[in-house]
């Protein structure tokens, strides 16, 4: 066997995650590992999780990081919140409308669709006309930022609507989170969840997490256990906030969590209005050269996501011949359409770090070369 080590290539990427980590956050994963239950990695912990709070904007106490990627945040969400027989209404206007769907049937839940074309946000009045025809709804669950087609949804109106029928809220938070406003408390979003790879430029793997105290009333108030041992978030919180006394549930992801901590750190230095500005203004920079080159976006301009850029292909272009030039000649990944989009669109992250002005000029330049 001639196996060696692997040494992978410096790339830039702006594709729908994951995102261009930041170096500090790589540093931080190479620190020494210390056990999960030493005093210095608790206080390590209780850290990441006050910075958790700055992120989602929450005082929330349930603040964690689920010890896997941001499927396993919106599954924990499910598992814990939907039990056999509740009816969930779920907003489906891209891929991951479609995957809760699938988790609240997995649950034994009933869900009842509400459909938006892709491109579209999510329609609040759909939600409210919903609502109404069935007082039975429980959970109102949707996509604050689909990444499979860029477009961002109004999760305060949402939340109101859903609020107004008794109804809590499950919010995907994976691609919003650090990126665009995201105010859980003022919103009151009840159990959201993102990752670690989109807008917060850490490792993929880490999922954080937040549940209102609605949210944690309605899981002790379950009828059955949740059929997910190691998601079943009365067990893990014995290890996040056992208040001295905290248990082993399951390892932790320690390097990860320092690399989150790096990340987050990073972000509340960096301020979260200040980052979603730096967002907003890379999205300007490359929606202007890209317009240039006469491409079309997918999403109308109000509802478009700035780390999110779903752009229609050229006619006549060759997909996947240009994404594989980018890649070899440029070292720039972008992503390829999902579902519907497929062969249609490109989608053109700018997520954490990888949103930065040199970044949009080198995709704007290597895009126009190769299309010629
Ligand atoms: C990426 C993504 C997910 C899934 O996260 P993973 O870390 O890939 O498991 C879920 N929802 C949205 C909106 C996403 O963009």
């Amino acid at each position: 066997m001639s196996i060696t080590s692997f040494m992978p290539p410096q790339r830039i990427l702006m594709g729908p995650g994951p995102s261009d980590i930041y170096p500090q956050v790589l540093q931080a994963l190479s620190r020494p590992t210390i056990g999960h239950l030493d005093p210095l990695f608790i206080k390590m912990m209780d850290e990441l999780k006050q910075l958790l709070q700055y992120a989602f904007q929450t005082n929330n106490s349930f603040t964690i990081a689920v010890s896997a990627p941001g499927s396993a945040g919106m599954e924990a969400c499910f598992v814990n919140l939907v039990e056999a027989g509740d009816k969930v209404l779920v907003c489906r206007n891209g891929v991951f409308g479609d995957r809760m769907r699938e988790n609240v049937e997995r649950c034994g839940g009933v869900a009842i669709m509400v459909d938006n074309a892709w491109g579209e946000p999510v329609s609040p009045a759909l939600v409210e006309q919903a609502l109404q025809a069935d007082p039975e709804i429980k959970v109102v669950a949707f996509v604050h930022a689909e990444t499979s087609t860029g477009a961002l949804s109004d999760a305060k109106t949402i939340a109101e609507i859903a609020r107004k029928h008794q109804c809590l809220t499950i919010v995907d938070a994976v691609t919003s989170l650090g990126g665009v406003p995201l105010l859980v408390d003022e919103w009151q979003l009840d159990a959201v969840y993102s990752g670690s790879q989109k807008c917060l430029s850490c490792v993929p793997g880490l999922s954080p997490l937040t549940f209102s105290e609605k949210a944690i009333a309605k899981i002790q108030q379950r009828k059955t256990a949740v059929q997910s041992w190691f998601l079943d978030q009365s067990l893990v919180l014995g290890y996040w906030s056992g208040e001295g006394k905290r248990s082993y549930h399951h390892t932790a992801p320690i390097n990860s969590l320092y690399a989150l901590h790096e990340a987050l750190v990073l972000l509340h230095n960096e301020g979260l209005e200040q980052a979603w500005q730096r967002h907003q203004r890379a999205h300007i920079e490359l929606k202007t050269g890209l317009e240039a080159l006469g491409i079309q976006f997918v999403v109308e301009e109000a509802y478009r996501l700035p780390q999110l850029n779903a752009v229609y292909i050229p006619e006549g272009v060759d997909d996947a011949a240009v994404r594989s030039t980018l890649l070899e000649r440029y070292n720039l990944e972008i992503g390829a359409g999902l579902g519907t989009l497929a062969g249609k669109a490109w989608r053109i992250g700018l997520m954490g770090y990888t949103a930065r002005s040199e970044n949009v000029a080198l995709c704007l330049k290597a895009l126009e070369s190769t299309l010629k």
